[in-house]
């Protein structure tokens, strides 16, 4: 049965331009490295349950999820695929990363340490990936501790690491100076576990070069539209349009002022629309009085303050036969892209995607959409 319609807000999410995205990335990959799929924070607010099926089928066998439960979540969706978690087991986690065939990152000794007392109390070798912090100074094992991880016998016989991994602080800035830096630290610390596979590379890191592919790259923002080379046009085909359903318009007299705040006053006659969405749908309250939405073809600002539920714009230059209750109002979409939409509200498309509320009602269209 077809769904009834509803008031209120939709994101749609076209899961044929996240594969598209990730083939483009695989394809601009030095011969032999691959692409791995970061998925954490529900795929950047686009729903992991159905990105990362998605992305098993177009190929992907790797996955990247910041938290335990994130990987649990997936874990069932995702057998034939490797399952990355970044934090790492946090105490007493260890046991659930075994049962579900997770992989940790270990980002300290101490995280080692456990790691390797789940494995003799298993008896049997535990795979892992290695974090080495080469600059971004927030998770992962320094170079010395690397070193001594690398020459500790026992700890290599109980773990099998299968991956050494860093981070990059500064990889949207192709010029800035700690993109060699933290390859040359990325070398060092290779060069303790010969044979050992390396990523460094995430979205932006992917377009610095070659050398920074290393054997796998992780990206998540480019998968899902986020410029990576920004000051530069988008690669990446846009991935999703939220709108905002119209539920009331009103014609208003000069000088009546909108919403909370009266931060708004209406400098002639106007025609106001009101739509069901605010900032608990991830609208970010900043876009008050700066932020737009189309109608059609026409570019429609936002008045007053953007609240929880409901946010006004003015539609006086919309064709009246548009701008009535029912219409769809694009937010974020082919005209509006996020990382314009998020600079209009002071932050980056991370945040603003990341954002995107559970209210919204989602549809997925495009490779197994269901
Ligand atoms: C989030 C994250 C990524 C993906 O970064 P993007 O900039 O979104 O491509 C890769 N690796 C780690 C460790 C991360 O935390």
């Amino acid at each position: 049965m077809p769904e009834p319609p509803r008031a209120g807000a939709t994101l749609t999410v076209d899961l044929d331009a996240i594969c598209a995205n990730w083939r483009r990335l695989a394809a601009m990959l030095r011969p032999g490295a691959n692409c791995a799929a970061v998925v954490k924070a529900d795929a950047y607010g686009c729903g992991a349950i159905q990105v990362a099926p998605a992305l098993l089928a177009a190929g992907c066998r790797r996955f990247g999820v910041a938290s335990l439960d994130e990987g649990l979540a997936l874990a069932p969706l995702l057998r034939d695929a490797d399952i990355l978690v970044f934090s790492g087991p946090l105490p007493g986690t260890e046991a659930e990363y075994t049962a579900r065939r997770l992989i940790p990152v270990l980002n300290s000794p101490a995280q080692a340490a456990a790691w390797v007392e789940l494995a003799r109390k298993l008896d049997r070798r535990l795979p892992a990936v290695l974090h080495v912090d080469t600059g971004l100074t927030r998770l992962g094992f320094g170079l010395e501790e690397a070193r001594a991880l690398a020459e500790d016998n026992a700890l290599r016989a109980a773990i099998d690491i299968q991956l050494v991994m860093s981070h990059l602080a500064c990889a949207e800035e192709p010029a800035h100076p700690m993109n060699a830096s933290q390859l040359a630290a990325f070398r060092a610390a290779r060069a303790f576990l010969p044979g050992v596979e390396g990523s460094l590379a995430a979205s932006s890191g992917i377009f610095l070069g070659a050398d920074w592919h290393a054997d796998w790259a992780r990206p998540g923002a480019a998968l899902y539209g986020i410029n990576p080379t920004p000051n530069k046009p988008n690669p990446m085909r846009q991935v999703v349009h939220l709108q905002g359903e119209i539920v009331q318009v009103r014609e208003i007299d000069a000088g009546r002022t909108v919403g909370y705040g009266a931060t708004w006053r209406a400098p002639g006659k106007a025609r106001l629309a009101t739509a069901a969405l605010g900032y608990a749908d991830g609208l970010p309250r900043t876009l008050s009085n700066r932020g737009a939405a189309y109608l059609g073809d026409t570019r429609v600002p936002i008045v007053g303050r953007v609240s929880m539920d409901l946010t006004v714009f003015d539609v006086t230059q919309a064709p009246p036969e548009l701008a009535r209750p029912g219409a769809m109002l694009d937010l974020i979409g082919p005209r509006l892209v996020v990382d314009e939409v998020a600079e209009t509200a002071g932050t980056i498309a991370y945040e603003l995607m990341t954002g995107l509320g559970q209210r919204l009602r989602r549809v997925y269209v495009g490779a197994g959409a269901r």
